[in-house]
């Protein structure tokens, strides 16, 4: 049964969580619409509701209700169930939270993260994807997404050492490193898991995982729930802590990286015991530090930057230099880097089931990157992204090949220790 909507409760909640600063935003907006062409989902659909700016329009017209100079008569622009709902698929199906708009945007505005704050609000007001909220709350009450309890963990991951005869590190004592993982991975890309693990053995790093503090992924974060973003980092600092790691890695997972990166410090109150690292990052490190030694590998490849490890992360570099001397087909896409096209599925987006027939239009844009290149396989360092290409691939019964940094990096560890020089 459908719940009926109390549109002026929420719409009061909405707009009383909505920071002061945002309305600034939307003053500075010059409706030049040059981010229109910035935006994927606008890109894809053609439809203009989908243009960025456009998704600045709930904030703007929940203020004017409330600041209309006879809004105390109930006379001004009438807020309805029908605004609600548009609301919520702009703020929750529409976006990313890519950034890509802020890079083109002439006034700066950072329209990502003014989503994610209109979304805290929103859900603050009692509304949201019911699917995606729902994975926000497996986070809190099982420790994961997609329900990857402790036990669960353990084992899984007793069956991926005995499966590859490996070794995987859970709840040392003492360690240098922490790494965490994604639950996308653990259930439906698990060589994902084996193949950290290799290239940290091969490393000889002290490492381990922790029952503790495991899931990386935060859907608190996308989902704009707070309190849930907080406990999620909160697990992973404790588990950290009891260790002793100096270093936590995100294994490959955009927004996980983007949650404990660069917001965590500011959910907790207090700057990180620890250094944090995407896997890319981290193998980038081993690789400077002559710890990774390599066998060449030589199919064409392009590589998909996440937008939160590459554009909102920072990383851009560190995957082509693990990339130089190794990948000897590598071809980039156009536009590429900084300026890549998100694949459609970040910022909770992929679990939002009704947005499914956008992602697939949206991921014709990267199947057409691709193909220019002449590449086989295209290879991401998220596997929310994977996840996301992967269905519309199929959706698409596109041919090209789908994959992983960490997995081409690990199936070509060349097992002799390096001594010296990068390792390639
Ligand atoms: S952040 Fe990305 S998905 Fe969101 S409006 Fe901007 S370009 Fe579009
Ligand atoms: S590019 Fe910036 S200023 Fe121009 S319409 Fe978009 S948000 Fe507004």
């Amino acid at each position: 049964m459908t719940v009926p909507i109390d549109v002026k409760a929420a719409t009061r909640t909405f707009l009383a969580h909505v920071e002061e600063h945002l309305v600034t935003y939307l003053e500075a907006c010059v409706h030049c619409g040059q981010c229109a062409d910035a935006c994927h989902f606008h890109e894809a659909s053609g439809d203009p509701r989908h243009t960025p700016a456009y998704k600045l329009f709930p904030i703007a017209k929940a203020y004017r209700a409330q600041k209309w100079p006879l809004s105390w008569l109930g006379l001004g622009p009438a807020i309805t169930e029908r605004d609600l709902k548009e609301w919520e698929e702009l703020l929750f199906d529409t976006c990313t939270l890519c950034g890509r708009c802020t890079t083109i945007c002439p006034m700066g505005i950072d329209i990502a993260s003014i989503v994610g704050t209109a979304r805290q609000a929103f859900v603050k007001a009692g509304l949201g994807p019911t699917d995606l909220l729902a994975a926000a709350d497996s986070s809190r009450d099982h420790g994961s997404p997609l329900g990857v309890t402790a036990e669960k963990l353990k084992d899984r991951l007793e069956w991926l050492a005995d499966e590859h005869e490996i070794n995987i590190p859970l709840d040392k004592d003492k360690a240098d490193i922490l790494l965490t993982v994604s639950s996308i991975e653990l259930m439906k890309y698990p060589d994902s898991v084996v193949s950290m693990a290799k290239v940290l053995n091969h490393a000889g790093v002290n490492w381990t995982l922790s029952s503790k503090g495991y899931e990386a992924t935060n859907f608190g974060y996308l989902a704009g729930k707070a309190d849930i973003a907080k406990l999620m980092v909160e697990r992973i600092v404790d588990a950290a802590k009891l260790v002793g790691a100096k270093t936590v890695v995100i294994p490959e997972c955009g927004h996980a990286y983007s949650a404990l990166r660069w917001s965590a410090a500011n959910m907790l109150g207090y700057p990180l015991p620890f250094t944090v690292l995407h896997i890319s990052e981290y193998m980038a490190q081993l690789k400077r530090e002559g710890k990774l030694k390599l066998a060449p590998f030589t199919q064409s490849i392009t590589y998909h930057d996440p937008c939160q490890v590459s554009r909102r992360g920072g990383a851009t570099a560190d995957a082509r230099y693990l990339l130089q001397d190794f990948a000897t087909d590598f071809r980039e896409m156009t536009p590429t880097g900084n300026l890549n096209w998100c694949c459609g599925g970040g910022g909770g987006v992929q679990a939002i089931s009704r947005a499914a027939d956008l992602r697939y239009k949206v991921f014709k844009i990267k199947m057409d990157q691709v193909e220019k290149t002449g590449a086989k396989t295209l290879i991401s360092a998220c596997s929310n992204c994977r996840l996301t290409m992967d269905e519309s691939k199929a959706h698409w019964k596109w041919e090209g090949g789908l994959g992983s940094l960490v997995e081409i990096i690990a199936d070509n560890l060349v097992e002799a220790p390096p001594s010296a020089g990068n390792g390639v």
